[in-house]
């Protein structure tokens, strides 16, 4: 089990003082009620009982899954402090062969917020691959776009399951309190993964990596530069 530590926090409505246990890591198998609360989104938030609100708290995590064999680490921050615990980790994967035979197999990401830590825990739950969910993303964003108002940003989209067991986008904006949905065609998924294999092998760096719509898309100009280059 991982170790919690005891810390204090302010409710920012009545300022409260509310004691909080911080998890340095999150250890799967043994901490299952915490990926619960993490596929809930409600893990990186703190309840004030006097005000009745969930208000979020964000910090440095590591959310080790040693059965589905993939580590993300949540880093909200990125000071500089995390950069060299992050490029520390990527050291030791390269040169320490106790742990490279223990995480042997294992998928390594680095998200920034908690709504990107739950997808990416739901993602391999689903036994999907991030990389492709990622570029389908890069695939929907025109038409996502297109069924949004011109006043209104986008400010995240995530893969989800409908109640029907069916996938959608949830696709989160600003001044909204409800975000808009959109289904997802998961053939698109299996094309993807068919024709996409060896470039989305190539391109996934070693290590602790961001997998998220800038890789995507990069792995998508790289790919529709070498077709051209191929019919030139
Ligand atoms: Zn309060």
């Amino acid at each position: 089990m991982a170790e919690v530590r005891k810390e204090k926090v302010f409710c920012p409505k009545c300022k409260k003082e509310i004691e909080i246990g911080m998890w340095d890591s999150i250890d799967i198998p043994y901490d299952i009620e915490q990926k619960e609360k993490i596929l809930k989104n409600i893990f990186f938030k703190v309840h004030c009982e006097d005000c009745k609100i969930l208000f979020p708290i964000a910090y440095r995590c590591q959310y080790n899954d040693m059965e589905n064999k993939y580590m993300i680490w949540f880093v909200p921050g990125m000071e500089e402090k995390d950069r060299i615990v992050l490029a520390d980790y990527n050291e030791k994967l390269k040169n320490d062969n106790t742990l490279r035979l223990a995480q042997g197999g294992y998928r390594y990401r680095i998200v920034r917020t908690d709504n990107e830590l739950r997808e990416k825990v739901f993602i391999f739950e689903e036994g999907f691959d991030d990389r492709i969910v990622e570029m389908m993303k890069v695939i929907y964003a025109p038409m996502i776009k297109q069924s949004v108002a011109k006043d209104h940003k986008i400010l995240g989209i995530y893969f989800d399951r409908k109640k029907d067991g069916k996938y959608r986008w949830v696709i989160i904006l600003d001044r909204m309190t409800q975000p808009l949905m959109m289904d997802i065609n998961m053939d698109i998924y299996e094309d993807m993964k068919g024709k996409l294999k060896d470039i989305i092998e190539e391109k996934t760096p070693e290590g602790l990596a961001q997998i998220n719509a800038l890789w995507a898309r990069d792995v998508m100009m790289t790919q529709v530069k070498r077709i051209e280059g191929a019919r030139a």
